[in-house]
């Protein structure tokens, strides 16, 4: 009988198709999937350590199958990937505060995980050595895509920008590209499979530069995805404002199928605090080329990264984030209170001397203020009809389905014919469809509507009171 594997992700998209890539793996070695812990031979937990409390959350998960074990007596082979992974290495192994790990792959070994598993069953095995320019080829074809209708595609991997408070480049190594041969041939891959939205995936995505094509940049392979037939949207994180010039700009205005969002990481609204990060944008640049953006694609959705208590983060700084999440009135922002990550500079040279009590107010007040400005933003929406791609069935009202406007807001919707009380997923036939839908009420963190030409009163369905709750990001 095929052993059996559970892969746990935690953190960003990156992480999400390194799973993707490791099912793949698993399986190519003979493993079938399973979801059930109690039923796995195989458990890998593939971590993030981008954060405090991401990395916690891989100890966390050890405890609860250490208490598995000990009720059921079933004890599968644990293997850790991922960034906890490729920082700590050889030093997870083991049995530490009852926590048993059998084996470890770092971010650039996944490619030899099912030899590592192998290794890891017999003894306590890890492979995480770092070949600083190996390269990021990965067999087409292999991943097992989780989601219908996005796919994840790799278009480079590492980091040389060394910002104070970032473990990226220390556990996903330097920069990388991979050839533009590579990605084009796994977008049409997933184009093959079904998919219709590209998801392009690097650290500094917009850093891009073929290695296989001097001539090709960011704003070149944007263009080259665009040309794949099949391809219905495409969407790109995270991109460097330091490297978002005009030939991208224009790109993502001039080329239809590119989502008209940019996902722009800031950090900070404060110079001061920007250059402790060694972030090298200012606040001034950074508004200057969001007016750049805005100029050229007026109706852009933007979003963001902000760190709140960075190391000397005064509360005048604090107030700059706040007046520029207003000046820029981001469409969603991803907010983290600042905490020390292992090897970075920020760690060796600035000490976290801002409370946890006055970070955790300052989030709060940046999160309050945000959710204003979210709600405004959306209720503009209202009464428009706009072009959702359908990526799923909603989980919270039977019948109704979940998708996004190209600039990356969720829209609940009901679709047609379903009078009554529908059947739980009964609209699924629409996933993967582009489908006009009027915007009826706004939340903050989502839309809800209805399939643009049917009749409200044939639907039997009333807007939720609190869209917003349906379904956040
Ligand atoms: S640019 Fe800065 S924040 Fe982004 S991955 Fe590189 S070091 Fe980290």
């Amino acid at each position: 009988m095929a052993k059996k594997y559970l892969i746990e992700t935690f953190g960003c998209q990156m992480n999400v198709h390194d799973s993707e890539r490791m099912a793949g793996l698993l399986e190519q070695a003979g493993y079938e999937p399973t979801d059930d812990e109690r039923d796995a031979d195989l458990v890998v937990i593939n971590t993030c350590s981008v954060r405090e409390r991401a990395e916690d959350q891989l100890y966390t998960r050890l405890g609860e199958l250490r208490v598995l074990g000990e009720e059921t007596g079933h004890r599968p082979i644990v293997a850790v990937a991922g960034c906890v992974a490729q920082q700590e290495g050889a030093a997870l192994l083991g049995r530490t505060n009852g926590h048993v790990i059998d084996a470890v792959v770092g971010t650039q070994r996944l490619k030899m995980l099912p030899v590592v598993v192998e290794k890891g069953a017999r003894a306590p095995f890890a492979e995480v050595d770092v070949a600083p320019w190996d390269d990021v080829s990965f067999p087409l074809g292999v991943a097992r895509r989780g989601d219908p209708v996005k796919a994840y595609v790799t278009v480079s991997e590492g980091c040389n920008d060394y910002c104070a408070f970032c473990v990226v480049p220390y556990t996903r190594g330097r920069e990388r590209m991979r050839p533009k041969a590579d990605v084009l041939a796994d977008v049409r891959e997933a184009v093959d499979s079904g998919r219709r939205e590209i998801q392009l995936l690097g650290q500094i995505v917009n850093d891009y530069r073929a290695p296989d094509d001097p001539a090709c940049d960011f704003a070149g392979l944007l263009a080259a995805v665009h040309e794949v037939a099949g391809v219905e949207r495409i969407r790109f994180a995270s991109p460097h404002p330091r490297h978002t010039g005009a030939r991208l700009i224009e790109a993502i205005r001039d080329l239809p199928k590119v989502c008209k969002h940019m996902h722009l990481p800031v950090q900070s609204g404060s110079t001061r605090v920007l250059q402790a990060m060694r972030r090298r944008h200012t606040r001034e640049q950074y508004l200057e080329l969001v007016a750049q953006i805005r100029d050229a694609i007026p109706n852009v959705a933007l979003s963001t990264d902000m760190i709140v208590g960075f190391p000397g983060e005064r509360v005048q700084d604090f107030e700059q984030t706040l007046t520029l999440i207003e000046a820029v009135q981001y469409h969603s922002i991803f907010s983290f209170k600042y905490s020390v990550r292992p090897n970075t500079l920020a760690s060796k040279r600035m000490p976290d001397e801002v409370s946890e009590a006055e970070k955790t107010s300052r989030i709060v007040a940046l999160q309050s203020r945000q959710r204003e400005i979210q709600t405004r933003l959306h209720q503009r929406a209202v009464g428009s009809t706009v072009p959702v791609l359908v990526d799923s069935v909603s989980r919270r009202r039977d019948g109704e389905m979940s998708g996004r406007t190209t600039g990356n807001t969720v829209v609940n919707f009901v679709p047609p014919g379903d009078t009554g009380s529908p059947a739980p997923g009964s609209g699924s036939r629409w996933i993967g469809q582009t489908v006009p839908v009027t915007i009826r009420r706004a939340g903050p963190n989502s839309l809800w509507g209805e399939m643009a030409g049917v009749d409200r009163a044939k639907t039997g369905r009333s807007a939720p009171e609190a869209p917003g709750d349906t379904h956040a990001d």
